[in-house]
Parts: structure tokens; C-alpha cells; sequence
């Protein structure tokens, strides 16, 4: 993709990946002043696939469009409705067609109560009534409202983090862990709770396991520091008309129509500090100059690049565990699913055993009941999804192998059966990078290590949160902050 001519006397701005991280550190580098004289950058954004958006991908399935990965994003959170204002693209924003969902547990899909806080009960009652938890499991839980001083183990002392599933054993026991928190915020990460930082992944819980008494009361919404003021009337996630992959590349167009050069199939191999310059080095030979650079790729690649010029950052991005998921995308006769399907689908606790053994799907989503514009008349559209950090099940079996699996498990835990229309498997490696405890520590560290390097910076999923808007936010900081030293060392 290629626009106009870029200014010759302009600072040279080169973003390394396309992905919305990427595309949004280009969009914010063309609306912040670069220097005294405010000048715009000549931008240009390289990215190895052949397609722009990273995760951010949609397909034709079955005559509508379908998004292969992120199919969502939070509201809450302003970054990814700001870039869509600014896009102006308010009019495409639509909100799922229905909410709630199911947990497996117990042999049965059963609704998620309400009063949680990112899967932790905030109320006993809720929780009871739901039968996610056998009686000891909520004997253990209802012990927190009785508890008046915060259990040893719940941050260690000395220590500004603690693993996710940790804090919340310590006062709820491990069957909320097991059934509720583990299916819902290992979910967004594809991760195990048992090493999820709680402060890089779900601040309020930190905060909340650090005072004294109940955890579940120091949750609840009118409690807990942080928590915005409820507001029912507005959603909690958006998509757009066309697909949430389609933020990516209308942000793309909107980028070239305003001179930015988009290059694909084009793999940055290495970097290197030349003068007061970098010089990136590309697969095919050829080689681009820059001023200022973006790192908006995730954890491994941006290892390699950074290595000999952050070696802090190059070590622990190259450490950083990743995992692996897969997104089976079925059409089903509405004959098969002869049942109405409740809520937006449901999640499988990585505890569950089924007849073919412990559970590899991880979640299913009745895409046409969150998303209505995708309904089709006699046919019903879901998402199956398997994958998560410890898993790599999947990895291991071919497609037709995992169809088979997946399917077999669907069936089980809907009680239905029958076979599907049309199925499409597409696999996302080392797609999900895990926060470990002490994350935030070590993304400072290696922030301050790049910072001192003029012109660098880092921005994506590898930070400071993995979701669309949070990588939205980190290309625009990211952007911000190679503006700004450019106008000191100018
Ligand atoms: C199945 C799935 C479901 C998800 N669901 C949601 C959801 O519902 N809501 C939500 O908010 N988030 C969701 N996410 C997470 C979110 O989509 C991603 O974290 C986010 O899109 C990552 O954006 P990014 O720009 O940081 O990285 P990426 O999208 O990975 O982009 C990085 C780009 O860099 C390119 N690249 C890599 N190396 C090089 C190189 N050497 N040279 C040039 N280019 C290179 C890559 O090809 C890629 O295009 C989901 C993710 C997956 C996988």
C-alpha cells in the first residue's frame, strides 16, 4: 500500500509491524508536533505477512464476513473507541446482540452468576444458586465474608505482585480458581491463573487482596478503587459493522490516504544504530533508514531485533512463555442444535474431564447470537476454541484430527449431535504472551533500557496489556515518546 510522497526535510518514522499496535503508533506519529517546527514524519510501516492487522483478521465464511480472532473490544476502555471517533467510524459500532454466559461444570452447562468481578463472586448467594461449586467448595468461599485480617499468603510480603490464582485460593478456595476465575481471565489470556501476574492482568484484585478482611466485599463494584460507577445502559464490548478485523484495515487506508508507505512482505531481520540513525535490515536485502523506530511486533521476533542494543529487554522478551490457541469456525444445521442456545456460549474450565479425556476446547461462542448480523436462516454459526498456555495439545494433532475432537466435545457438553455444514480451523501461534508475576517490573526495566536508546521504542501485546485497546494505547505512547525526544534532540 503506498501513498503520496512524504516531505523530504521530515523526521523518518519506521514502524515495524502492521498490527494494530503498529498501524496506531503510525496514526498518533501523524498527530503529534515533532520538534519546535512541528513537522510531520515520513512514516513507514513494514509488516512480514502479505496483509496488514496482525490478529486483527477477518475471512469470507459461508457468504458473511467472520473475524478469525479478537472478535470484540472492550468499551471501558477508551483507546480503541477513540481511534474509531477519529476514524469516523461512531455510525459502525454495534454491540452484541445478547449477553451472559455459561460455565461447564458439575456435567452441566451452567449460567454464570452475577456480581462478579473478572470471574470472583462478589456475593455468596449468587454463587450458591448458580451449583458451579460442590458444598465444600462454597464452604470454603463463604469463610472469606467471616475473615478479618488478610491471609499471609496473599502477597507476599516485600512484594508489589502475586500470581492471580494464588490471591484468590488463599481467601475463595481453588474451586472459584478452578471454575470461575481460571476459565475467565485465563480465558482473555489464554493463560493459567497459577502464573498470571494480578498486577499486570487484574489490578482491583491486588488492591483488593492487600486490605484487611473479605476479598468478596472488597470487590464489589461500589468498594473497590478504580471501579468505574456501573452503567447498564451502555455495553461492555464493541465490534463494527463489518468486523472488528476491519479496525485494522480501515486504520490501514486511513494511513495511506494521509502519505503514510505501508510495505508487506516485508521482514525486518535486524536493526542497528548507524551515526545518529538506524538502519534496518530487511529479508530480501535491502535495507531502510530511519530517524525514530517503532518495535511493534510480539515478544520473540522483538527479541531478535533488539538484541546487541537492549539486551535486558532482547533477554526477557525472548524468555517470555507464549501460548498457542485455535479458532475452529463451524456452521451447524439448525437441525443439529435443536436447542435454544442461552447467552453468547460458554467456557470450559481446564479441569473438566470429558468421555474423550481432560477437555481441549476451551469455550465455545454462539457467533450469531452475539453477533446478529451474521445470523443465516436453518443454520447456526459458532466458535469453538481450544489452546491455552500448558496445553499444546493441539499443536500436536492436524486439523482434521482437532475437527474431529472439537466437534466430539461440543456435541458433549450441548448434548447434541450431528455433523457440521462447513468448518474452518486456523491456528495462532505463540499468539497470547504471558504476563508472569513481576511483569510490570520488567516492562519498566526494559522500558528505561530502550528509552535511553534515541529513537527507539517498543509498543504491542508484550507489555502492558494484550487486548485491542491497550495495544492501541501502546503504539500511540509509543509514537508520543519518540516525538518527544525527537524535539530534544533536535
Ligand atoms: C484467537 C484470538 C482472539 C482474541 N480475541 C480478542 C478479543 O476478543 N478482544 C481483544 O481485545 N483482543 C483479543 N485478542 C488479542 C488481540 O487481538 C491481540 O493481542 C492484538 O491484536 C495484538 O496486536 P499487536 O499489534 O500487538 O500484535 P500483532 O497483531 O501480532 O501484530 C504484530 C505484527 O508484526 C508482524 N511482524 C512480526 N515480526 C516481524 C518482522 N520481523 N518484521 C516485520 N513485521 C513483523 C506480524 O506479522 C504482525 O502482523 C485475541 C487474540 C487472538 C489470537
Amino acid at each position: 500500500m503506498t501513498g503520496g510522497s512524504p516531505p523530504t526535510d521530515a523526521p523518518r518514522l519506521v514502524v515495524i509491524g502492521a498490527g494494530i499496535a503498529g498501524l496506531a503508533a503510525a496514526w498518533e506519529a501523524l498527530r503529534v508536533p515533532w520538534g519546535s517546527e512541528g513537522t510531520s514524519p515520513s512514516v513507514i510501516v513494514l509488516e512480514s505477512a502479505d496483509v496488514v492487522g496482525g490478529k486483527l483478521q477477518s475471512v469470507d465464511f459461508r457468504g458473511r464476513q467472520v473475524d478469525l480472532a479478537a472478535d470484540a473490544f472492550l468499551a471501558r476502555r477508551p483507546e480503541a473507541s477513540q481511534l474509531v471517533a477519529e476514524l469516523g467510524w461512531n455510525d459502525r459500532l454495534v454491540a452484541p446482540g445478547t449477553s451472559g454466559a455459561s460455565i461447564y461444570a458439575r456435567g452441566r452447562l451452567r449460567a454464570m452468576p452475577g456480581d462478579l468481578v473478572l470471574g470472583v463472586p462478589t456475593r455468596w448467594w449468587p454463587l450458591a444458586r448458580s451449583g458451579l461449586l460442590s458444598p465444600t467448595g462454597l464452604w470454603h468461599a463463604a469463610g472469606d465474608l467471616w475473615r478479618r485480617s488478610p491471609q499471609r499468603a496473599s502477597v507476599p510480603a516485600g512484594s508489589n505482585d502475586a500470581a492471580v490464582g494464588t490471591l484468590v485460593a488463599s481467601r475463595l478456595g481453588s474451586e472459584v480458581v478452578d471454575r470461575l476465575v481460571d476459565p475467565l481471565v485465563g480465558g482473555i489470556h489464554a493463560g493459567g491463573v497459577t502464573n498470571l501476574s494480578a498486577a499486570a492482568t487484574f489490578p482491583q484484585l491486588l488492591a483488593a487482596a492487600s486490605a484487611p478482611g473479605s476479598l468478596m466485599r472488597a470487590l464489589r463494584p461500589e468498594r473497590a478503587q478504580n471501579t468505574p460507577p456501573s452503567a447498564p445502559a451502555s455495553p461492555v464490548f464493541w465490534s463494527l459493522e463489518s468486523t472488528t478485523a476491519s479496525l485494522a484495515t480501515r486504520t490501514a487506508e486511513a494511513l495511506v490516504a494521509e502519505g503514510v508507505v505501508i510495505e508487506t512482505g516485508a521482514t525486518v531481520t535486524g536493526i542497528e544504530r548507524v551515526g545518529g540513525s538506524w538502519s534496518l535490515h530487511l529479508a530480501d536485502g535491502t535495507r531502510r533508514e530511519a530517524d525514530a523506530v517503532v518495535v511493534a511486533v510480539p515478544a520473540h521476533p522483538a527479541s531478535r531485533l533488539l538484541t546487541g542494543w537492549a539486551p535486558e529487554a532482547a533477554a526477557y522478551l525472548g524468555d517470555m512463555t507464549t501460548a498457542s490457541v485455535g479458532v475452529i469456525t463451524v456452521a451447524f444445521p439448525d437441525s443439529v442444535i435443536n436447542k435454544t442456545l442461552v447467552g453468547t456460549g460458554f467456557l470450559v474450565p481446564r479441569t473438566t474431564h470429558l468421555t474423550t479425556g481432560p477437555a481441549l476446547i476451551t469455550g465455545v461462542t454462539y457467533l450469531d447470537r452475539k453477533w446478529p448480523t451474521l445470523a443465516r436462516a436453518d443454520e447456526t454459526l459458532v466458535r469453538i476454541s481450544v489452546g491455552r498456555a500448558g496445553d499444546t495439545r493441539a499443536d500436536d494433532l492436524d486439523d482434521e484430527a482437532l475437527l474431529s475432537r472439537a466437534i466430539s466435545e461440543f456435541h458433549e457438553v450441548l448434548t447434541t449431535s450431528g455433523a457440521p455444514l462447513e468448518t474452518l480451523v486456523t491456528r495462532w501461534s505463540d499468539a497470547f504472551p504471558q504476563y508472569v508475576p513481576g511483569h510490570l517490573t520488567a516492562v519498566a526495566a526494559m522500558e528505561s533500557e530502550v528509552d535511553a536508546l534515541p529513537g527507539l521504542a517498543l509498543a504491542g501485546s508484550a507489555y502492558r496489556g494484550v487486548g485491542i485497546p491497550a495495544c492501541i494505547g501502546s503504539g500511540r505512547m509509543a509514537a508520543r515518546k519518540l516525538s518527544e525526544s525527537w524535539g530534544r534532540r533536535r
